[in-house]
């Protein structure tokens, strides 16, 4: 009988079709030699392979070696696998000449369905045209054969600011699991490891991530009946002292595939529909859902190998030392620390703070797209080299020049205090453009804008921008504050 090998995220009941099927697990060590993980990633990746093969006992092999070719030559019988997440373990596994590679699963959308929606598109490849197919191609959220409540997108109601309010966004905090035995031998080993010079970034702490389908499912139900409601108005806010806000802190389960997407999507369908949780918050999360994060897996092979390496806005600068080692003290910038503290204390932060902070003072400073690829495959407890592609080198850093997204995320300071409580407390000042105490966001936005005009798309957004641009008599000064404040921490 086949023997079906299952790597580290795809982990749940809906990567298995037979309950008596042999099957194997590998943990390679060498994986960990090759990047330097955060240290609170590696612990969550180990402690759910193990808790996995923990509970299949018999049924499962489990080996740990140092690489996985040296595991497989263990292993008598043929062996089988889904469809693994990144190139590289593809061509391992089509490398190895005795795997049957089975399709992909843990995405709602078929890849064969998506090449073939995206080439009739012929390059103009959106989201929101993406969405609205997967909403009628699964019928999500449908009346007939248009949207329950009339539109496609709810996002003008979802985009409050954070309540004026301080402290944390009034919802019941995401369950956390408990430690057990594993976890105690998983982060001996890691200590170990980090002994014998295997480097890992961030702090350890407390497992923050579900390690099994039962921790899972329970943030999932949780979140459903008690989070979802207040999802969708602040999406987009960040607050100092709320980091989780209404957030679903389910991006490692999906992505570990402890949990199945669609069992989500249905989950908020159904509080919609028994009215336990509003249109636009269900909406909301499931455009995330449905929307982006199948679509992000989609153009990671989609798109040509070369497009990870893409730097149309001529990028060339390295990505700064204490940023890559989330030195978040050396920052004085408020929202830039506590974001990076964030990274460096959980490996997690939400959307905007990945997007609007980190992104887009990446973008703005110049640093290289691959680097950053690299720096949050391995930072974030959910980073995958999959959500690179889009996430990182075509939304956040524009590096494409915009063949998935219409326009750079790039904001100054004023943004960021409209959708933060960050600029209160801040020595810098959001609208300042030059002087001691401007915002290191509102000036290098302008100087962004200065030095990638060519290359920006030339919508009426984006006009307007340029129009403003062009009206500041101050432009030289802060162009030459910019170049000497450079990728110091601000
Ligand atoms: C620069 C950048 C890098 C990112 N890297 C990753 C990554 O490596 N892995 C990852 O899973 N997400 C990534 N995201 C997307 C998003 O930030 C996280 O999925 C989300 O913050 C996780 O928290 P959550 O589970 O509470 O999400 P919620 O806000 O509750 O959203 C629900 C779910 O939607 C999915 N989702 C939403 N947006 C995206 C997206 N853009 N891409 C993929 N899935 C999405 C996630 O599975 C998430 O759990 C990235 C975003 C940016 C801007
Ligand atoms: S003033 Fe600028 S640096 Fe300070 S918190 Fe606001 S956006 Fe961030």
């Amino acid at each position: 009988m086949l023997r079906r090998w299952l790597f580290a995220d795809q982990l749940g009941p809906h990567f298995l079709d037979d309950r008596h099927q042999p099957l194997l697990l590998i943990e390679s060590k060498a994986v960990f030699r090759r990047r330097a993980f955060h240290r609170q990633k590696a612990h969550l990746v180990l402690s759910a392979l193990r808790h996995r093969a923990a509970e299949l006992g018999d049924q499962a092999l489990h080996l740990r070696a140092e690489t996985y070719r040296e595991a497989l030559v263990r292993v008598r019988e043929p062996v089988e696998v889904n469809h693994p997440t990144s190139r590289r373990a593809r061509d391992l596994v089509r490398s190895l000449g005795r795997v049957t590679v089975l399709p992909p699963r843990g995405f709602v959308t078929a890849i064969e369905d998506f090449t073939a929606w995206a080439d009739e598109r012929r390059g103009t490849i959106r989201l929101d045209d993406f969405y609205r197919y997967a909403r009628r191609h699964h019928r999500v959220l449908l009346d007939g054969d248009e949207p329950v409540g009339g539109r496609w997108s709810l996002d003008a109601e979802n985009r409050q600011p954070p309540p004026k309010r301080s402290g944390p966004l009034d919802v019941p905090p995401p369950p956390m699991p408990e430690e057990d035995d594993i976890d105690a031998e998983v982060r001996h080993d890691l200590d170990r490891w980090a002994a014998e010079g295997i480097r890992f970034v961030g702090r350890d702490g407390p497992r923050l991530f579900p390690a099994t389908r039962t921790e899972a499912t329970t943030r999932l139900h949780h979140f459903l009946r008690h989070r979802l409601p207040k999802f969708g108005p602040y999406e987009n806010a960040m607050v100092t002292t709320d980091p989780f806000m209404a957030h679903s802190l389910l991006s490692s389960s999906f992505n570990l595939g402890l949990l199945d997407p669609m069992e989500a999507i249905r989950g908020a369908e159904e509080a919609y529909h028994t009215g336990h949780a509003p249109l636009p918050s269900v909406e909301g999360f499931v455009r995330q859902l449905l929307g982006w994060r199948d679509f992000v897996w989609h153009l990671y092979w989609y798109f040509e190998v070369g497009h990870r390496r893409s730097d149309g806005v001529g990028a060339r600068r390295s990505v700064p030392s204490w940023f890559a080692d989330l030195d978040a003290d050396s920052v004085r910038a408020r929202c830039l620390s506590d974001v990076l503290a964030g990274v460096r204390d959980r490996g997690w932060v939400h959307h905007t703070p990945r997007l609007m902070v980190l992104n887009n003072y990446a973008m703005q400073r110049g640093w290289r797209p691959s680097e950053l690829v690299d720096w949050f495959h391995r930072s974030f407890v959910d980073g995958y080299e999959w959500a690179m592609t889009a996430n990182v080198v075509g939304m956040s850093q524009y590096a494409d020049l915009g063949q998935m997204s219409t326009k750079p995320y790039a904001a100054s300071g004023e943004y960021v205090n409209r959708v933060s409580d960050y600029c209160g407390g801040c020595p810098y000042d959001p609208k300042g453009r030059h002087g001691e105490n401007a915002c290191p966001y509102t000036g290098g936005y302008w100087v962004f804008l200065d030095r990638t005009r060519e290359r920006l798309p030339s919508t009426a957004r984006m006009a307007r921008s340029l129009r403003q641009l062009d009206q500041l008599d101050d432009l030289p000064v802060i162009k030459e504050q910019e170049r000497r404040r450079g990728s110091q921490a601000p």
